[in-house]
Protein backbone atom coordinates (compact mmCIF):
# COMPACT_ATOMS: atom_id res chain seq x y z
CA UNK A 1 0.00 0.00 0.00
CA UNK A 2 1.51 3.41 -1.31
CA UNK A 3 0.58 6.69 1.01
CA UNK A 4 0.04 9.54 -1.58
CA UNK A 5 -0.14 12.95 -0.08
CA UNK A 6 -1.45 15.97 -2.62
CA UNK A 7 -0.89 19.26 -0.87
CA UNK A 8 -3.18 22.31 -2.12
CA UNK A 9 -6.91 22.25 -3.39
CA UNK A 10 -6.64 23.81 -6.65
CA UNK A 11 -6.62 23.28 -10.54
CA UNK A 12 -3.82 21.13 -10.07
CA UNK A 13 -4.12 19.53 -6.77
CA UNK A 14 -7.89 18.32 -7.50
CA UNK A 15 -7.35 17.00 -11.06
CA UNK A 16 -3.93 15.11 -9.53
CA UNK A 17 -6.18 13.52 -7.18
CA UNK A 18 -9.04 12.65 -9.42
CA UNK A 19 -6.36 10.73 -12.09
CA UNK A 20 -4.79 8.95 -9.22
CA UNK A 21 -8.15 7.69 -8.09
CA UNK A 22 -9.59 6.53 -11.44
CA UNK A 23 -5.56 4.93 -11.89
CA UNK A 24 -5.02 3.34 -8.13
CA UNK A 25 -6.57 0.37 -6.74
CA UNK A 26 -8.64 0.58 -3.19
CA UNK A 27 -5.19 0.36 -1.27
CA UNK A 28 -3.60 3.00 -1.37
CA UNK A 29 -4.09 6.14 0.51
CA UNK A 30 -4.68 9.59 -1.17
CA UNK A 31 -4.61 12.45 0.89
CA UNK A 32 -5.58 15.99 -0.49
CA UNK A 33 -4.69 18.78 2.11
CA UNK A 34 -5.39 22.82 1.36
CA UNK A 35 -6.33 25.24 3.85
CA UNK A 36 -9.74 25.86 2.54
CA UNK A 37 -12.25 23.50 1.27
CA UNK A 38 -13.80 25.65 -1.29
CA UNK A 39 -12.25 25.33 -4.60
CA UNK A 40 -12.18 28.61 -6.39
CA UNK A 41 -12.65 28.97 -10.34
CA UNK A 42 -10.62 31.77 -10.20
CA UNK A 43 -10.76 32.68 -14.18
CA UNK A 44 -14.69 33.64 -13.68
CA UNK A 45 -13.29 36.26 -10.97
CA UNK A 46 -13.48 39.51 -13.28
CA UNK A 47 -16.82 38.01 -13.79
CA UNK A 48 -17.91 37.80 -10.26
CA UNK A 49 -16.31 41.44 -9.87
CA UNK A 50 -18.17 43.19 -13.01
CA UNK A 51 -21.55 41.55 -11.81
CA UNK A 52 -21.72 38.99 -13.85
CA UNK A 53 -22.11 36.07 -11.61
CA UNK A 54 -22.25 35.60 -7.75
CA UNK A 55 -20.29 33.73 -5.20
CA UNK A 56 -22.05 30.83 -5.27
CA UNK A 57 -21.22 30.35 -9.15
CA UNK A 58 -17.29 30.64 -9.19
CA UNK A 59 -16.61 27.74 -6.03
CA UNK A 60 -17.86 24.41 -4.80
CA UNK A 61 -17.04 22.28 -1.45
CA UNK A 62 -14.44 19.99 -1.98
CA UNK A 63 -14.35 17.66 1.11
CA UNK A 64 -17.81 15.76 -0.87
CA UNK A 65 -16.03 16.08 -3.66
CA UNK A 66 -12.78 14.18 -2.30
CA UNK A 67 -14.68 11.71 -0.44
CA UNK A 68 -17.07 10.54 -3.71
CA UNK A 69 -13.41 10.10 -5.15
CA UNK A 70 -12.40 7.82 -2.22
CA UNK A 71 -9.72 10.55 -1.30
CA UNK A 72 -9.88 11.59 2.02
CA UNK A 73 -9.71 15.77 2.70
CA UNK A 74 -7.83 17.14 5.28
CA UNK A 75 -8.27 21.15 5.91
CA UNK A 76 -5.16 22.76 7.45
CA UNK A 77 -2.24 24.47 6.65
CA UNK A 78 0.78 23.71 5.60
CA UNK A 79 4.00 24.87 6.80
CA UNK A 80 6.51 23.06 5.61
CA UNK A 81 7.91 19.97 3.63
CA UNK A 82 10.79 17.70 4.27
CA UNK A 83 11.75 15.63 1.44
CA UNK A 84 14.36 13.98 3.26
CA UNK A 85 12.49 13.01 6.08
CA UNK A 86 9.32 12.32 4.12
CA UNK A 87 7.22 14.55 5.67
CA UNK A 88 4.93 17.53 5.85
CA UNK A 89 3.89 20.22 8.53
CA UNK A 90 1.00 21.16 9.23
CA UNK A 91 0.71 24.34 11.13
CA UNK A 92 -2.89 24.51 11.88
CA UNK A 93 -6.20 23.11 10.86
CA UNK A 94 -7.90 19.74 11.29
CA UNK A 95 -4.42 17.67 11.96
CA UNK A 96 -1.35 19.18 13.28
CA UNK A 97 1.90 18.86 13.34
CA UNK A 98 3.85 16.33 10.97
CA UNK A 99 1.94 13.95 8.19
CA UNK A 100 4.40 11.01 6.39
CA UNK A 101 4.00 10.11 2.76
CA UNK A 102 5.31 7.73 0.55
CA UNK A 103 4.75 9.53 -2.63
CA UNK A 104 4.06 13.59 -2.59
CA UNK A 105 2.25 15.64 -5.23
CA UNK A 106 2.93 19.90 -4.45
CA UNK A 107 0.46 21.66 -5.72
CA UNK A 108 0.13 25.22 -3.42
CA UNK A 109 -0.32 27.71 -6.30
CA UNK A 110 2.03 30.61 -5.99
CA UNK A 111 2.51 33.12 -3.11
CA UNK A 112 0.97 36.89 -3.57
CA UNK A 113 4.30 38.78 -2.52
CA UNK A 114 2.70 41.99 -1.97
CA UNK A 115 5.00 42.83 0.44
CA UNK A 116 7.23 43.62 -2.56
CA UNK A 117 5.37 47.23 -3.30
CA UNK A 118 5.16 49.39 -0.43
CA UNK A 119 1.27 50.57 -0.01
CA UNK A 120 0.06 47.71 -1.81
CA UNK A 121 -2.18 46.46 0.58
CA UNK A 122 -3.70 50.38 1.87
CA UNK A 123 -3.61 51.40 -1.93
CA UNK A 124 -4.76 48.96 -4.49
CA UNK A 125 -7.11 46.76 -5.14
CA UNK A 126 -6.81 43.27 -6.99
CA UNK A 127 -9.06 40.21 -7.99
CA UNK A 128 -6.98 37.14 -6.99
CA UNK A 129 -9.29 36.06 -4.62
CA UNK A 130 -13.85 36.22 -4.06
CA UNK A 131 -13.62 38.77 -1.34
CA UNK A 132 -11.16 40.98 -3.06
CA UNK A 133 -13.21 40.43 -6.40
CA UNK A 134 -16.13 41.55 -4.85
CA UNK A 135 -14.54 44.34 -3.11
CA UNK A 136 -12.85 45.63 -6.57
CA UNK A 137 -16.33 45.34 -8.01
CA UNK A 138 -18.11 47.58 -5.42
CA UNK A 139 -15.20 50.03 -5.99
CA UNK A 140 -16.40 50.17 -9.65
CA UNK A 141 -19.70 50.77 -8.99
CA UNK A 142 -19.14 53.89 -6.78
CA UNK A 143 -16.48 55.36 -9.53
CA UNK A 144 -18.54 58.75 -11.75
CA UNK A 145 -15.19 60.49 -12.89
CA UNK A 146 -11.63 60.08 -12.44
CA UNK A 147 -8.54 57.82 -13.78
CA UNK A 148 -8.27 53.89 -13.16
CA UNK A 149 -5.41 52.14 -13.24
CA UNK A 150 -4.99 48.25 -14.25
CA UNK A 151 -2.27 46.08 -14.20
CA UNK A 152 0.47 43.77 -13.57
CA UNK A 153 3.27 44.47 -10.66
CA UNK A 154 7.09 42.96 -11.81
CA UNK A 155 6.86 39.22 -11.04
CA UNK A 156 3.45 39.10 -11.77
CA UNK A 157 2.47 36.73 -14.10
CA UNK A 158 -1.33 36.69 -15.08
CA UNK A 159 -1.86 38.95 -18.07
CA UNK A 160 -5.72 37.63 -18.93
CA UNK A 161 -7.22 39.00 -16.12
CA UNK A 162 -5.99 42.76 -16.41
CA UNK A 163 -7.04 43.29 -20.25
CA UNK A 164 -10.70 41.30 -19.33
CA UNK A 165 -11.14 44.17 -16.33
CA UNK A 166 -10.17 46.58 -18.84
CA UNK A 167 -12.32 45.97 -21.49
CA UNK A 168 -15.34 44.82 -19.05
CA UNK A 169 -14.66 48.41 -17.49
CA UNK A 170 -15.15 50.31 -20.44
CA UNK A 171 -18.08 48.68 -21.33
CA UNK A 172 -19.96 49.35 -18.68
CA UNK A 173 -18.88 53.24 -18.50
CA UNK A 174 -20.23 53.22 -21.30
CA UNK A 175 -23.32 51.86 -20.59
CA UNK A 176 -24.12 53.85 -17.72
CA UNK A 177 -22.78 56.71 -20.00
CA UNK A 178 -20.25 57.90 -18.22
CA UNK A 179 -17.41 56.79 -20.44
CA UNK A 180 -15.80 60.04 -21.11
CA UNK A 181 -15.46 60.89 -17.46
CA UNK A 182 -13.18 58.43 -16.75
CA UNK A 183 -9.52 58.09 -18.19
CA UNK A 184 -8.86 54.01 -18.18
CA UNK A 185 -5.08 53.12 -18.30
CA UNK A 186 -3.48 49.76 -18.77
CA UNK A 187 -0.01 49.84 -17.12
CA UNK A 188 3.13 46.69 -17.84
CA UNK A 189 6.30 46.11 -16.43
CA UNK A 190 7.47 45.40 -19.90
CA UNK A 191 5.91 45.32 -23.18
CA UNK A 192 2.04 44.06 -24.38
CA UNK A 193 3.96 41.33 -26.89
CA UNK A 194 6.21 39.82 -23.59
CA UNK A 195 3.28 39.81 -21.37
CA UNK A 196 1.33 38.05 -24.32
CA UNK A 197 4.25 36.04 -25.08
CA UNK A 198 3.00 36.68 -29.08
CA UNK A 199 3.46 39.39 -31.46
CA UNK A 200 0.56 38.28 -33.43
CA UNK A 201 -1.86 38.45 -30.51
CA UNK A 202 -0.05 42.10 -28.95
CA UNK A 203 -1.42 43.82 -32.12
CA UNK A 204 -4.90 42.55 -31.80
CA UNK A 205 -4.81 43.54 -28.17
CA UNK A 206 -3.18 46.86 -28.86
CA UNK A 207 -5.89 47.62 -31.66
CA UNK A 208 -8.66 46.73 -29.66
CA UNK A 209 -7.47 49.05 -26.46
CA UNK A 210 -7.01 51.57 -28.81
CA UNK A 211 -10.84 51.34 -30.06
CA UNK A 212 -12.40 51.26 -26.69
CA UNK A 213 -10.03 54.22 -25.54
CA UNK A 214 -7.91 52.34 -23.54
CA UNK A 215 -4.53 53.90 -23.25
CA UNK A 216 -1.24 51.47 -22.81
CA UNK A 217 2.03 52.35 -21.12
CA UNK A 218 4.69 49.71 -21.23
CA UNK A 219 7.68 49.55 -18.94
CA UNK A 220 5.85 50.58 -15.87
CA UNK A 221 7.72 48.70 -12.67
CA UNK A 222 5.71 49.68 -10.19
CA UNK A 223 7.65 49.78 -6.85
CA UNK A 224 5.59 51.98 -4.59
CA UNK A 225 2.34 53.12 -4.05
CA UNK A 226 0.01 56.58 -2.67
CA UNK A 227 -3.46 56.81 -2.08
CA UNK A 228 -3.61 58.21 -5.83
CA UNK A 229 -0.33 57.55 -7.14
CA UNK A 230 2.01 54.69 -8.41
CA UNK A 231 5.65 55.20 -8.11
CA UNK A 232 7.79 53.26 -10.44
CA UNK A 233 11.95 51.76 -9.74
CA UNK A 234 13.16 55.73 -11.55
CA UNK A 235 10.11 57.81 -10.10
CA UNK A 236 7.85 57.75 -12.57
CA UNK A 237 3.92 58.93 -11.18
CA UNK A 238 0.95 57.46 -12.37
CA UNK A 239 -2.15 59.11 -10.92
CA UNK A 240 -4.98 57.34 -10.00
CA UNK A 241 -8.37 57.63 -8.19
CA UNK A 242 -8.82 53.75 -8.73
CA UNK A 243 -6.31 50.85 -8.98
CA UNK A 244 -6.54 47.18 -9.54
CA UNK A 245 -2.89 45.47 -9.68
CA UNK A 246 -1.93 41.68 -10.07
CA UNK A 247 1.24 41.94 -6.78
CA UNK A 248 4.45 40.27 -7.78
CA UNK A 249 3.90 36.21 -7.66
CA UNK A 250 6.47 33.73 -5.91
CA UNK A 251 6.66 30.52 -5.60
CA UNK A 252 5.31 28.75 -2.19
CA UNK A 253 7.06 29.75 1.12
CA UNK A 254 6.17 25.67 2.30
CA UNK A 255 9.06 24.81 -0.34
CA UNK A 256 11.67 27.00 0.39
CA UNK A 257 14.66 26.22 2.24
CA UNK A 258 15.46 22.58 1.05
CA UNK A 259 17.24 23.40 -2.01
CA UNK A 260 14.41 22.56 -4.50
CA UNK A 261 13.19 25.99 -5.76
CA UNK A 262 15.13 28.68 -7.95
CA UNK A 263 15.43 32.16 -6.33
CA UNK A 264 11.88 33.17 -6.85
CA UNK A 265 10.64 30.22 -4.88
CA UNK A 266 9.57 27.95 -7.93
CA UNK A 267 9.71 23.97 -7.78
CA UNK A 268 12.35 23.20 -10.40
CA UNK A 269 10.78 19.92 -11.75
CA UNK A 270 11.66 17.84 -15.38
CA UNK A 271 9.06 17.61 -17.89
CA UNK A 272 7.74 14.35 -16.18
CA UNK A 273 6.37 16.82 -13.37
CA UNK A 274 8.69 15.17 -11.17
CA UNK A 275 10.76 17.52 -8.51
CA UNK A 276 14.78 17.97 -9.66
CA UNK A 277 16.87 15.57 -7.33
CA UNK A 278 14.62 13.86 -5.19
CA UNK A 279 12.67 10.72 -5.68
CA UNK A 280 8.94 10.21 -5.06
CA UNK A 281 8.00 14.52 -5.11
CA UNK A 282 6.15 15.63 -8.19
CA UNK A 283 5.11 19.78 -8.22
CA UNK A 284 2.35 21.13 -10.66
CA UNK A 285 0.75 24.19 -11.19
CA UNK A 286 1.63 27.62 -10.42
CA UNK A 287 4.36 26.54 -7.74
CA UNK A 288 7.00 25.06 -10.70
CA UNK A 289 9.79 26.92 -12.55
CA UNK A 290 8.50 27.25 -16.05
CA UNK A 291 8.59 30.23 -18.18
CA UNK A 292 5.70 32.34 -19.11
CA UNK A 293 2.30 33.24 -17.35
CA UNK A 294 0.77 30.98 -14.88
CA UNK A 295 -2.62 29.46 -15.89
CA UNK A 296 -4.94 26.69 -14.75
CA UNK A 297 -4.44 24.88 -18.18
CA UNK A 298 -1.07 24.35 -17.09
CA UNK A 299 -1.70 23.12 -13.67
CA UNK A 300 -4.45 20.79 -15.39
CA UNK A 301 -2.21 19.18 -17.96
CA UNK A 302 0.90 19.17 -15.41
CA UNK A 303 -1.26 17.03 -12.83
CA UNK A 304 -2.60 14.66 -15.67
CA UNK A 305 1.28 13.79 -16.34
CA UNK A 306 2.25 13.81 -12.30
CA UNK A 307 -0.80 11.57 -11.66
CA UNK A 308 0.07 8.91 -14.67
CA UNK A 309 3.96 8.64 -13.73
CA UNK A 310 3.55 8.23 -10.06
CA UNK A 311 0.95 5.50 -10.87
CA UNK A 312 3.15 4.18 -13.02
CA UNK A 313 5.82 4.30 -10.50
CA UNK A 314 3.90 2.48 -7.92
CA UNK A 315 3.37 0.09 -9.76
CA UNK A 316 6.44 -0.39 -11.06
CA UNK A 317 6.10 0.60 -14.68
CA UNK A 318 8.02 3.35 -16.35
CA UNK A 319 6.67 7.06 -16.20
CA UNK A 320 6.11 7.87 -19.90
CA UNK A 321 3.94 11.02 -19.36
CA UNK A 322 5.67 13.93 -20.50
CA UNK A 323 4.84 17.71 -20.31
CA UNK A 324 4.72 19.95 -23.31
CA UNK A 325 4.38 23.79 -22.12
CA UNK A 326 1.84 25.36 -24.02
CA UNK A 327 -0.28 28.21 -23.23
CA UNK A 328 -4.07 28.82 -24.43
CA UNK A 329 -6.10 31.88 -23.29
CA UNK A 330 -8.81 33.48 -24.10
CA UNK A 331 -9.55 37.36 -22.71
CA UNK A 332 -13.00 38.67 -23.21
CA UNK A 333 -13.94 41.71 -24.44
CA UNK A 334 -11.07 41.88 -27.45
CA UNK A 335 -13.78 42.79 -30.32
CA UNK A 336 -15.88 39.94 -29.23
CA UNK A 337 -12.78 37.71 -27.74
CA UNK A 338 -8.85 36.66 -28.85
CA UNK A 339 -7.73 33.21 -27.69
CA UNK A 340 -4.17 32.15 -28.43
CA UNK A 341 -2.77 28.73 -28.30
CA UNK A 342 1.01 28.90 -28.41
CA UNK A 343 4.10 26.40 -27.75
CA UNK A 344 6.12 28.27 -24.84
CA UNK A 345 9.43 25.75 -25.40
CA UNK A 346 9.91 26.45 -29.27
CA UNK A 347 10.22 29.68 -31.33
CA UNK A 348 7.10 28.95 -33.48
CA UNK A 349 4.63 31.72 -33.66
CA UNK A 350 1.01 31.05 -31.80
CA UNK A 351 -2.09 30.30 -33.36
CA UNK A 352 -4.08 33.48 -33.01
CA UNK A 353 -8.12 33.51 -33.14
CA UNK A 354 -10.82 36.08 -32.84
CA UNK A 355 -14.37 36.22 -32.33
CA UNK A 356 -17.80 35.43 -29.99
CA UNK A 357 -17.30 31.70 -29.95
CA UNK A 358 -14.01 32.00 -27.72
CA UNK A 359 -15.74 33.84 -25.28
CA UNK A 360 -18.70 31.31 -25.26
CA UNK A 361 -15.85 28.55 -25.39
CA UNK A 362 -14.64 29.91 -22.20
CA UNK A 363 -17.82 29.68 -20.54
CA UNK A 364 -18.67 26.41 -21.59
CA UNK A 365 -15.35 25.27 -20.24
CA UNK A 366 -16.28 26.92 -16.87
CA UNK A 367 -19.63 24.63 -16.61
CA UNK A 368 -17.53 21.49 -17.66
CA UNK A 369 -15.51 21.84 -15.42
CA UNK A 370 -18.23 22.11 -12.35
CA UNK A 371 -19.88 18.94 -13.92
CA UNK A 372 -17.18 16.90 -13.79
CA UNK A 373 -15.29 18.16 -10.60
CA UNK A 374 -18.30 18.84 -8.02
C1 LIG B 1 -8.58 36.48 -11.71
C2 LIG B 1 -7.90 35.32 -12.34
C3 LIG B 1 -8.18 35.01 -13.67
C4 LIG B 1 -7.56 33.92 -14.28
N1 LIG B 1 -7.84 33.61 -15.57
C5 LIG B 1 -7.31 32.49 -16.13
C6 LIG B 1 -7.70 32.08 -17.44
O1 LIG B 1 -8.50 32.74 -18.10
N2 LIG B 1 -7.18 30.93 -17.93
C7 LIG B 1 -6.29 30.17 -17.22
O2 LIG B 1 -5.84 29.11 -17.70
N3 LIG B 1 -5.88 30.54 -15.97
C8 LIG B 1 -6.37 31.67 -15.43
N4 LIG B 1 -5.99 32.05 -14.16
C9 LIG B 1 -4.86 31.34 -13.52
C10 LIG B 1 -5.30 30.07 -12.81
O3 LIG B 1 -6.38 30.31 -11.96
C11 LIG B 1 -4.13 29.52 -12.02
O4 LIG B 1 -3.05 29.31 -12.90
C12 LIG B 1 -4.49 28.21 -11.33
O5 LIG B 1 -5.42 28.46 -10.31
C13 LIG B 1 -3.27 27.50 -10.78
O6 LIG B 1 -3.68 26.30 -10.18
P1 LIG B 1 -2.85 25.68 -8.96
O7 LIG B 1 -3.56 24.44 -8.57
O8 LIG B 1 -1.43 25.60 -9.31
O9 LIG B 1 -2.94 26.77 -7.82
P2 LIG B 1 -4.19 27.34 -7.06
O10 LIG B 1 -5.41 27.28 -7.91
O11 LIG B 1 -3.76 28.65 -6.51
O12 LIG B 1 -4.41 26.31 -5.87
C14 LIG B 1 -3.55 26.23 -4.76
C15 LIG B 1 -4.32 25.62 -3.62
O13 LIG B 1 -3.45 25.42 -2.51
C16 LIG B 1 -4.03 26.00 -1.35
N5 LIG B 1 -2.92 26.45 -0.51
C17 LIG B 1 -1.98 27.37 -0.82
N6 LIG B 1 -1.08 27.45 0.16
C18 LIG B 1 -1.46 26.57 1.11
C19 LIG B 1 -0.90 26.17 2.37
N7 LIG B 1 0.23 26.72 2.85
N8 LIG B 1 -1.53 25.21 3.08
C20 LIG B 1 -2.68 24.64 2.58
N9 LIG B 1 -3.23 24.96 1.42
C21 LIG B 1 -2.63 25.93 0.69
C22 LIG B 1 -4.90 27.13 -1.85
O14 LIG B 1 -5.89 27.47 -0.91
C23 LIG B 1 -5.46 26.51 -3.13
O15 LIG B 1 -6.56 25.68 -2.84
C24 LIG B 1 -6.62 33.13 -13.53
C25 LIG B 1 -6.35 33.44 -12.19
C26 LIG B 1 -6.98 34.53 -11.60
C27 LIG B 1 -6.67 34.84 -10.17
Amino acid sequence: MAKVLILGGGFGGVVAAERLAEQLGDEHQITLVSRSRQFVFYPALVRLAFGKCQPADVSFDLRQTMLDRKVNFIEAEVAHIDPFERTVTIAHGEVEGKLGYDYLIFALGRRLATEQITGFYEHAHHLLNVDKAIKFGKAINKLREGCVVLGQCPGARLPVPVYESAFALARLLEEKGIRQHVRVTVVSPTTLESEVVDVDAAARLKTALAARQIDFLPGMDIKSLTANAAITSDGRLIPFNLLMLVPPFRGSSAASYVGITNEDGYINVNSSMRVRGHDRIYAVGDCVNFDGPKMGHMAVRQAEVAATNLAAEIERREPAARYEHEMRFVIEGVGDSLYLHKDLWTDEPGTVKQGRFWSWAKRVQKSLWEVSHS
